[in-house]
């Protein structure tokens, strides 16, 4: 494993200025990392970014993240707003792990899937156990497996020939769904879902699950993916309306739900959004703190991503403990519920927006859980 500090220093001396991160120990608005390794392998390529932003809770907890970026620092701005994120998911569901977060550079050209992941498993268990990696977006159940035999922290795996643990996205679009469903009593005064129009931006792993379980409680669907097959078949199970890509923020739609990359929510799309309640899987969601304040001046609830979306990290964590049964696992998930609850109860009585009553809520929880 050879460090990249060549790689990002070349990165530094040629990025626009704008795109620097103003500390590599963590984003303005952060508490520093821990830790942050760059990991580098010259005979598989692989190009890593491993965060351990806190451990006051436990091991730094959070998965792997494989994507095209268009340079380094495009990477670690995502590894380390991510690995916050985790920190703050963690806490607010009360698990015992701090937060950390990877991101894998997609290598261009031909490489060797199975070696590369070997390479960073490699990565990880040099950490000796401050971070668990698990699946994120661009990595599977199989990438993890793979990794086993490099390292022991890693989850996500299914296990006892499936009976529980492995793919966390099921895990993560029922706690989305429970908290769409909560937000829509309380917020829009519905009694139910039925006839609910919510609109769907991304049906990968999570948004299709989403979507099923919206599907089954009589919710209307409106979907946008840049994968046009998905939207057909939505258009054939669910009877979706199918929108734009770059019109589904703005769709005519009591509920919006961010499902696939992060900061969807910025200066330019949240005066177009009609929406009363915006609540979705996606990390990161909010371009920036100010976007919070701005979606409530406009009387729009944002129920913030890593409070609805831990549903994943749950099933991981647990599966990871030994603890992965999967009757108790649903139960543990579907009381997002409740925090959804406590946190608008929370703002009101505060009178404060839901992102900074929940990032308060979450960092009063960075510490070390009572045994
Ligand atoms: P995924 O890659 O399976 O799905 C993302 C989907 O979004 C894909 O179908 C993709 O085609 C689509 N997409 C990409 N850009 C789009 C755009 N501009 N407009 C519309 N669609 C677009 O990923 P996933 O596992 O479903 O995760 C979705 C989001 O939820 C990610 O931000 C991820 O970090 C977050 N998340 C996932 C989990 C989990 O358990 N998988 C847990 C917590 C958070």
């Amino acid at each position: 494993m050879n460090a990249i500090t060549h790689d990002l220093a070349r990165a530094l001396a040629s990025a626009p200025a704008s795109s620097l991160p103003s500390s590599l120990f963590g984003l303005p608005d952060q508490a520093p990392h821990e830790k942050v390794l760059l990991a580098a392998d010259a005979q598989t390529g692989l190009r890593a970014i491993l965060a351990v932003h806190s451990t006051a809770r436990g091991p730094a907890f959070g998965g792997c993240r494989f994507w095209s970026y268009d340079n380094e620092l495009a990477a670690l701005n995502d590894a380390l707003r991510l690995s916050q994120g985790m920190s703050l998911k963690n806490a607010l569901a009360d698990l015992p792990f701090g937060g950390g977060k990877a991101v894998i550079i997609k290598p261009q050209g031909e490489f060797d899937r199975a070696a590369l992941f070997a390479a960073f498993g490699r990565a990880v268990q040099s950490l000796a156990g401050d971070y668990i990696t698990a699946e994120d977006v661009g990595t599977t159940t199989a990438d993890m497996r793979g990794m086993l035999a490099h390292t022991q922290f890693v989850s996500g795996i299914p296990r006892d020939g499936g009976a529980f643990g492995g793919d966390p996205s099921p895990k993560t679009a029922y706690g989305v769904f429970v908290s769409i469903d909560e937000g829509v009593k309380r917020v829009l005064g519905r009694s139910s879902l039925e006839g609910v129009r919510v609109a769907i931006q991304g049906l990968g792993a999570v948004g299709w699950h989403l979507a099923e379980y919206l599907h089954q409680a009589g919710a209307q669907l409106i979907v946008a993916d840049i994968d046009a097959a998905k939207v057909e078949r939505a258009q054939a199970q669910f009877g979706a309306q199918a929108v734009a890509i770059d019109a589904i923020i703005a769709a005519d739609a009591d509920v919006l739900a961010p499902c696939a990359l992060g900061a969807t929510l910025s200066a330019a799309s949240v005066p177009t959004i009609s929406a009363k309640l915006v609540a979705g899987a996606a990390n990161n969601q909010l371009a920036t703190a100010a976007e919070g304040d701005a979606l409530q001046a406009r009387g729009i609830t944002y129920l913030p991503d890593y409070l609805v979306n831990a549903g994943g990290i749950i099933s991981v964590a647990r599966e990871y403990r030994g603890e992965g049964e999967e009757g108790r696992v649903m139960a543990e998930v579907g009381r997002i519920r409740e925090r959804v609850a406590e946190l608008l109860e929370r703002v009101r009585s505060e009178h404060s927006t839901p992102a900074r009553v929940a990032d308060a809520w979450a960092r009063s929880k960075l510490v070390k859980p009572a045994a």
